[in-house]
């Protein structure tokens, strides 16, 4: 219990392992970072295909690889890492964060800040409802992911994927590889869930059959999965009679959501966000629990693991911050709302006190020419920038100035949207 830990992050992904090095660099003395896996990297660990860090480092890195010039910077900035300990409670009177490890026992540590990086899970069989038998050879893409790429194992030799989420995108290509055949992607919207370029990578460069606005209605089997019934879905996303197929395959593969892991958060008292599922955080990204940060995708599922390391280092530096009494109890809080066209953007608060990037994505794409654009409820335009298109798949930025919100005046709340020009 006397044990003095300034900064003390749950969970070793990209968010981090980036945040222990956010909090160092802000003269934060003993950072701690506690990991329930035996090693550090979070989900990249499994990622073991190209494509990552092409913004931060200009090259096209793996998962694994891209961390670990994470952690070696962490390591060199005296970050502490204690794996194979899991958080299992946070008491919201006192902040006291709960830990088990098999040789130090349960322990309860008063840090001076915590930042959530627990990052996201999959959605399950069971969030959609599937009719049929429970045979075996259904997983998430990721669980399928982990088998392949770290334990050795295939899943199966014929498989179908349901969503086109990026994992299950990269996995219909990672089973090709592996030998096995893929029937078909079958998504139930009438846009892909995924990047184009991993549509372009892992789908059409292998002639993988894609399906919008299909679903799987069926699963059948009795101990093994034998095969799916697909249908396609009216506007409504209700299956079409008449249009059901059988589909034989001995593996069905999920990508059909993530969901951010905050069980602890709840725990802790933080205000979850209903749309996102994270925290509702501001620009310091700081939940509505002051001495509690978070990062990652643990606050909003990003597609681009840049962006999640960006938001760590922000975390750990005020986390740092707030722990050496640098940050104001009363900081401004001016809401930031979602226009006609944002499914879900974070952070959900500026504070006026850093240029701030708020992440969104539409709620439909937009396939032309369009404006991201943030305008204050003065009426002063604060950010604009033209694109091409806009994709759910894919997010947005809008970049905030402080001299640009200070120039505005009186500024009580701000939209963001994106609008065809
Ligand atoms: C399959 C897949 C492919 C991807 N491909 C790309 C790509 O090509 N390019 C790209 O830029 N991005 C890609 N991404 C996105 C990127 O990997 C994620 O955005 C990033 O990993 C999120 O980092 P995170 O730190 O928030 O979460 P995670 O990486 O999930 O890390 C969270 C960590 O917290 C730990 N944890 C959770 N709860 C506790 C607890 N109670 N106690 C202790 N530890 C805990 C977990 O064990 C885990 O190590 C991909 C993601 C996936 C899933």
């Amino acid at each position: 219990m006397s044990e003095r830990i300034d900064v003390l992050i749950i969970g070793a992904g990209p968010a981090g392992v980036a945040a222990g090095i956010g909090a160092k660099r802000e003269g934060a003395e003993h950072v701690v970072v506690i990991e329930r896996d035996w090693d550090l990297g979070g989900i990249l660990q499994q990622c073991i295909h190209p494509g990552f860090g092409l913004r931060t480092f200009k090259e096209e890195l793996t998962g694994p690889e891209y961390m670990h010039r994470f952690i070696q910077q962490a390591h060199e900035a005296g970050v502490e890492f204690r794996t194979n300990t899991m958080v299992f409670q946070i008491d919201r009177e006192n902040n006291t964060v709960w830990t088990m490890n098999k040789e130090r026992g349960i322990e309860a540590l008063n840090p001076g800040a915590i930042v959530l990086t627990m990052g996201c899970r999959e959605r399950p069989l069971g969030a959609i409802r599937i009719p049929g038998t429970r045979p075996a050879g259904i997983y998430t893409a990721g669980t399928a992911q982990r088998f392949v790429n770290m334990e050795g194992y295939m899943p199966g030799k014929r498989a179908v994927i349901l969503g086109s989420g990026d994992i299950g995108l990269i996995m219909a290509r990672r089973m090709i590889w592996e030998g096995a055949t893929v029937e078909g992607v079958y998504e139930v919207m009438s846009w892909p869930g995924g990047l184009r370029r991993n549509i372009a990578q892992c789908l059409d460069d292998y002639g993988i059959p894609f399906h919008l606005k299909t679903t799987v209605t069926r699963v059948h089997g009795q101990d093994r999965l034998e095969g799916v019934t697909v249908a396609q879905v009216d506007d409504h996303m209700t299956p079409i009679k008449g249009t059901e197929r059988f589909v034989e395959c001995d593996t069905l593969l999920l990508a059909i959501g993530l969901i951010p892991e905050n069980e602890l958060s709840r725990m802790a008292g933080i205000d979850i966000h209903p749309v996102t599922g994270g925290p509702v955080v501001n620009d310091l990204l700081q939940t509505t629990n002051p001495a509690v940060f978070a990062a990652g995708n643990v606050v909003i599922v990003y597609d681009l693991v840049d962006n999640v390391s960006d938001e760590g280092l922000i975390a750990g530096a005020n986390a740092a911050k707030f722990s050496a009494g640098k940050i104001p109890a009363d900081i401004k809080r001016i809401p930031v709302k979602g226009g006609e066209n944002v499914r879900l953007y974070s952070p959900q608060y500026v504070t006026g006190q850093t240029d701030a990037t708020i992440f969104m994505r539409v709620t439909h794409p937009v396939e032309q020419a369009c404006r991201v654009f943030a305008v204050s409820d003065n009426g002063t335009e604060l950010y604009s920038q033209r694109l091409r298109y806009a994709r759910p798949g894919e997010m947005n930025e809008v970049r905030l100035k402080t001299a640009k919100l200070a120039e505005a005046g009186e500024v009580s709340a701000i939209t963001v949207d994106i609008q065809p020009v």
